[in-house]
């Protein structure tokens, strides 16, 4: 089971055919996005509508730094987050709102992403960094992650996403990982940054980024801004055949966490709200709600297409 992802130059001239099996292969997992904020299910269809007619309009924007699914669930953030609003306005009162209310900054960042003016980056600088350099950051960091994984170093993996994009203390992640001492959460950190500023030397030509890791004292420079890159550019999302996995039970799982311990510690600890959706969307029983909502989206996108053809 590989991950799909659609032909973009197909999606661009509103091909109706390859929009049918983005909604088809999308939209479970939006549904289950929007689920767990959203109560009202009449809502969370209107919801996923509005996405996916938000992604035919948005196409021309697509940037393929970015894979489709993250271009989908910008868009999802936002038109879930437009939708508590509206609702919050219409008196109906905030409550659930709250839990999103801290990521609007967020959402109108990730939203923002396809476009020509993605948000300055403290990591370097507005000017500097722009989209070029965060995609190459993302790069050596999705590198690392791979070569970690590959290596089966699974506790240092969990160890360094705490630190790098859950912005954990030390402290903490000693504590939870049960290590040694601090000092050995600081040595992990150090030869992982040590090994991230080798693999920018590798790619960055012009050395603008290799600066960003600064010498020897690196940890200064590093943190929120790296966290912010980590999240957006999805570096350490596990497909989507893991998590299928991780669901069936039949993950390993050693003393040191093992695919199994990965996975549960991103999607539940870190709480990594893309990989929260597609496993409940692995998870979904009952396939009624699905099917009454790819009805209507492909009704509501249908006419969208059209309108765009015969013009
Ligand atoms: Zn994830």
């Amino acid at each position: 089971m590989s991950d799909w992802s659609p032909d973009v130059a197909r999606l661009t001239a509103f091909d109706d055919q390859e929009w049918a099996e983005v909604e088809r292969v999308y939209a479970g997992r939006l549904l289950a996005y929007v689920a767990r904020r959203v109560a009202d299910a009449e809502a969370r269809e209107d919801v996923v509508q509005e996405v996916f007619l938000g992604a035919v309009r948005g196409i021309t924007r697509f940037d393929a730094a970015y894979t489709f699914e993250q271009f989908l669930f910008g868009i999802c953030r936002n038109r879930t987050i437009d939708h508590l609003r509206r609702r919050a306005v219409h008196g109906v009162g905030i409550g659930e709102g709250d839990e999103d209310s801290h990521s609007d900054r967020d959402a109108v960042r990730f939203d923002d992403l396809p476009s020509e003016d993605a948000s300055p980056s403290r990591v370097v600088g507005a000017d500097d960094l722009a989209r070029h350099g965060r995609g190459m950051l993302a790069g050596v960091l999705r590198d690392w992650v791979q070569e970690t994984w590959s290596a089966a170093e699974f506790r240092r993996l969990m160890v360094i996403e705490a630190l790098f994009r859950g912005g954990w203390r030390n402290r903490d992640a000693w504590e939870r990982f049960e290590l040694r001492d601090e000092a050995a959460v600081a040595g992990l950190k150090f030869r992982a940054l040590k090994r991230m500023r080798a693999l920018t030397a590798e790619r960055d030509k012009t050395g603008v980024l290799t600066n960003l890791w600064g010498g020897d004292e690196a940890e200064p420079r590093v943190g929120f801004d790296v966290a912010e890159v980590w999240k957006e550019a999805r570096v350490s999302c596990p497909a989507r055949h893991w998590l299928a996995r991780s669901l069936a039970g039949t993950l390993a799982a050693d003393p040191d966490g093992g695919p199994a311990g990965f996975v549960a510690f991103h999607v539940d600890e870190l709480g990594c709200d893309n990989c929260q959706a597609n496993r409940d969307d692995l998870a979904r029983q009952d396939e009624g709600e699905l099917d009454a909502l790819l009805e209507g989206v492909r009704a509501s996108n249908l006419a969208l297409l059209r309108s765009r053809t015969i013009a």
